[in-house]
């Protein structure tokens, strides 16, 4: 069994007063039946781990570095993720491809990096609307997935994320039988290049666009074992509803 998954991305957004969302998301939920994940700025990791710790929800970071330590100004190592509280780092989001030119290799070594120290990594895949019009989206898919995961991914350390880059922040959201269509692809070629058992205990989130509205639907398609939120992850309230329609499922 797979253990759901709610994670928020908060990408640039938040300060210190930020951190009473949280607080106020870990009182609403003293023992979540999924897990739940945020990923607040990297000046916030050290504050978001304090202001939760003791509390069942965990926090990560939104990228990394691929070496230890070095002359990378204005980088993180996953060491220093770590060392700050984070257990997680998202890798390869369409933002981090688009704004840094990240490509698969890229995202493979910092995902290396990651998974050395313990953390968990959540690796980000998705098409663009082009490439979606012009049917290329498993191609797509296909070629991050086999570029950008390790050899050394287990259930226990990675998650996918597929998110459809027309779809993030957009408000527009694929049909549910397209994200089952994906899902299920990305399912099979866990399964076809890491066998049965670890391809099936890889967690495989949705992103782009998921609100307490729309959470229940996307939930309960097949493969679908939790989301990556962006906006909706920025306040408890809104957060609360869809690991409220994940516990449900
Ligand atoms: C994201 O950035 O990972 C994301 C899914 O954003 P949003 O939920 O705002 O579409």
């Amino acid at each position: 069994m797979r253990r759901k998954l709610a994670a928020g991305n908060w990408k640039m957004n938040g300060t210190a007063t930020a951190l009473a969302e949280l607080e106020t998301l870990a009182r609403a939920f003293p023992s979540p039946s999924v897990d739940v994940l945020i990923c607040p700025p990297a000046t916030l990791l050290h504050r978001a781990a304090k202001a939760l710790g003791g509390t069942d929800i965990a926090v990560g970071g939104q990228d990394c570095h691929a070496a230890t330590s070095g002359a990378h100004t204005g980088d993180i190592s996953a060491d220093m993720l770590a060392d700050a509280g984070a257990t997680s780092v998202i890798l390869g989001h369409s933002e981090r491809r688009e704004d840094y030119g990240e490509q698969n290799d890229d995202i493979r070594a910092k995902a290396r990096a990651a998974m050395d120290v313990g953390l968990k990594t959540v690796i980000c895949v998705g098409e663009s609307l082009e490439q979606r019009d012009a049917a290329n989206t498993l191609d797509i898919i296909g070629g991050q997935l086999s570029g950008s995961i390790p050899d050394q991914s287990t259930g226990e350390n990675l998650v996918v994320a597929y998110e459809p880059i027309w779809a993030i922040g957009t408000g527009k959201v694929p049909t549910l039988n397209e994200i089952g269509e994906v899902h299920d692809f990305i399912r099979a070629r866990l399964e076809r290049r890491f066998g049965e058992g670890v391809g099936r205990s890889v967690r495989l989130l949705y992103g782009g666009s998921v609100k307490p509205t729309n959470a229940s639907d996307i939930f309960a398609v097949s493969n679908v074992d939790g989301a990556l939120v962006g906006g909706a992850s920025l306040k408890a309230l809104d957060f609360s509803g869809i690991i409220d329609a994940l516990s449900k499922v």
